[in-house]
């Protein structure tokens, strides 16, 4: 346990691409949001917070993907027709991208949710 509880300080629309970035708990600011680069973890091990209580977004997630993948690929043919690039060039640059974009999108949209959730279950102590 840390000594500063509040995780007041660093809220705001930074402070949620962090926690997503980082997976952190919305209790006790550890990393410990994400078992997986994109699966939430049942609880948190460090403060032993029930995040399958605010994780909501589980039946949206697939929805969220296949947008993410329809932005990539208008991306990818507005790139392929103005600049025209090696095959090669495109596959190396979309893989990691297109990889690094759903996993990090699925996480920012997983822990905006699960602190939305969070924030209102105990928003009678603000
Ligand atoms: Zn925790």
């Amino acid at each position: 346990m840390r000594s500063d509880e509040s995780p007041d300080t660093t809220k705001g629309q930074s402070g949620i691409f962090r926690a997503a970035l980082l997976g952190l708990c919305p209790q006790c600011s550890e990393p410990t949001l994400f078992e997986a680069p994109a699966r939430v973890a049942l609880e948190c091990p460090n403060c032993g917070l029930d995040f399958t209580k605010y994780e909501r977004g589980g039946r949206v997630s697939g929805l969220f993907t296949v947008m993410i993948a329809i932005i990539l690929i208008v991306l990818a043919v507005l790139i392929e027709s103005a600049f025209r690039p090696p095959l090669w060039l495109q596959a190396a640059f979309w893989a990691p991208v297109t990889v690094g974009t759903v996993i990090y999108g699925l996480r920012l949209f997983k822990t905006v949710l699960l602190y939305a959730a969070f924030e209102n279950a105990g928003e009678r102590s603000e």
